[in-house]
């Protein structure tokens, strides 16, 4: 565009130099140096009167004046100015495109990587990490680059992006091992640490206590320079008079579970907390702390990072939960029965979905339903395939068959949870040991019958599908 823009103010000041030229007019002698008319003067005079130049000297006078071709000129002018104006305005279009940032000293750099333009923010970690990476930086340098993230990273109001996370992780792990200063690595790490927790709202008494905690780590993408750290958590717990200390397994940052963390952009652990009084002398029976009701547990949950044995950082957050303790013949979560369900004539009835939502295949894959499900010892019956229930279900899976006696027998085949929208495969096992009672050929069904249990051991899930869904399969027993 620019290019052709280009041509067009040429060829147009070719035009108008062509018309201001023009063509020799009249029969009067020039001086060819300064135009001036030399008609009538004495022949004998040797010098130009203006210019005092030889104009008796060779290819000095030339014969007529020029005359301007005005449309010539005024075309020249219209496509000069129209080429510059094209330039113009490609020019504008270009100008934000233009990266600058290769220009830019570090201290600009730095001011850039929170601009509100992200284009720009953009660029400037870019540009940051491409001279990080080339190495061409002082230890200095990298330490001021550094020390500008860190203050974004402690800044718990901002937005964190990993980008920032990076240029200090690739500024610490050069070829040479450790770049920066061992202070600010240890600040990066301990602001890269956040910790939160959770608690079942409702529990039953005599049940363990489901928490969860959740670390989000403000870092960045790469985990080279976060190899060897491991993030090891543990939670002290206070409940009333009671309390106790929960250690769960450390976690090791790797290259391999930067894929995990991006997915989740957290690290994740569950764990239980059994609330039992220490033996000792003189303490009250448990039941006299722990009633039925309203209560308060304290947590404080410290998460220790550590890189080769060394502690790096630790980070410890205190949080106080209300939890109600419900009396034990009451479960915590709440069984959903479709009869209970407004009837909803236009909609699909959430019974009709959750039944949807439940496929069986056999271990012959794409077996239609009234396939024989093979049975072989050793190998799965199939799979219960599970995709986006509109309620949590939680159930126990059984094979139940009918006996001609009118009696029901039903074997143990697996225990699922999935929740609302969410899917899963789950392989169904029958063991059946020499002396056990084995099913025969023939109709039988598979059934999920509800189980609260592995709901009750999450921090939330309150509510599960509460009525049975069967599904008829014929049976065949083969290879004992
Ligand atoms: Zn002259």
């Amino acid at each position: 565009m620019a290019g052709f823009g280009l041509v067009i103010i040429l060829l147009g000041i070719a035009l108008w130099m062509g018309g201001r030229r023009g063509f020799l007019v009249g029969n009067h002698p020039y001086c060819k140096k300064c135009g001036f008319d030399l008609f009538a003067l004495p022949l004998e005079t040797r010098r130009c009167p203006e210019c005092g130049s030889d104009i008796f000297a060779d290819n000095a006078i030339r014969v007529g004046h020029h005359r301007p071709i005005v449309p010539l000129i005024l075309t020249g002018a219209l496509l000069s100015t129209s080429g510059a104006a094209l330039i113009g305005w490609t020019a504008v279009g270009w100008w934000p495109q233009f990266d600058g940032s290769s220009f830019k000293p570090i201290s600009w750099l730095e001011r850039d990587i929170d601009s509100h333009d992200s284009q720009k923010r953009r660029r400037a970690c870019s540009e940051l990490e491409r001279r990080i990476a080339s190495d061409s930086l002082a230890p200095g340098q990298l330490d001021q680059i550094a020390r500008a993230v860190l203050k974004l990273q402690g800044n718990p109001a901002l937005t964190w992006n990993p980008h920032w996370g990076d240029l200090v992780q690739k500024a610490e792990s050069g070829d040479a091992g450790h770049r920066l200063s061992a202070a600010l690595w240890q600040q990066y790490v301990a602001q890269a640490l956040s910790v939160t927790a959770e608690v079942r709202p409702r529990v039953r008494l005599g049940d363990p206590i489901p928490i969860r905690l959740i670390c989000r780590l403000r870092t960045g993408s790469d985990f080279t320079a976060l190899e060897g750290v491991t993030i090891a958590p543990t939670v002290h717990i206070t409940l009333g008079k009671i309390s106790g200390t929960v250690e769960t397994p450390h976690r090791s940052l790797t290259p391999a579970s930067a894929d995990e963390f991006a997915s989740s952009s957290m690290l994740q652990w569950n764990l239980f907390w059994i609330p039992s009084q220490p033996a000792g002398p003189g303490t009250a029976p448990l039941e006299t702390d722990v009633s039925a009701g309203a209560h308060v547990i304290q947590l404080a949950a410290t998460l220790i990072a550590t890189q080769s044995t060394d502690p790096l950082a630790t980070c410890t957050q205190n949080f106080s939960v209300p939890l109600k303790f419900l009396p034990a013949g009451e479960s915590s979560v709440h069984l959903l029965h479709a009869a209970d369900l407004p009837a909803t004539p236009a909609e699909e009835s959430t019974a009709t979905q959750i039944a949807r939502s439940i496929r069986l295949s056999g271990t012959q894959n794409d077996t239609p339903a009234t396939a024989p499900f093979v049975f072989e010892r050793g190998h799965t019956l199939g799979n219960l395939w599970i995709s986006s229930p509109p309620v949590c279900l939680s159930c126990s899976v059984v094979l139940r068959q009918h006996a001609s006696n009118g009696s029901t027998r039903e074997w143990s085949l697996a225990r699922l949870m999935v929740r609302p929208n969410d899917a899963a495969s789950i392989p169904l096992r029958l063991e059946i040991h020499t002396f056990d009672e084995r099913p025969d050929d023939g109709p039988a069904e598979i059934v999920c019958l509800p189980d609260a249990t592995p709901a009750a051991g999450t921090v939330d899930i309150n509510e599960v599908w509460g009525d049975p869904v069967t599904l008829p399969i014929n049976l065949q027993i083969s290879d004992f």
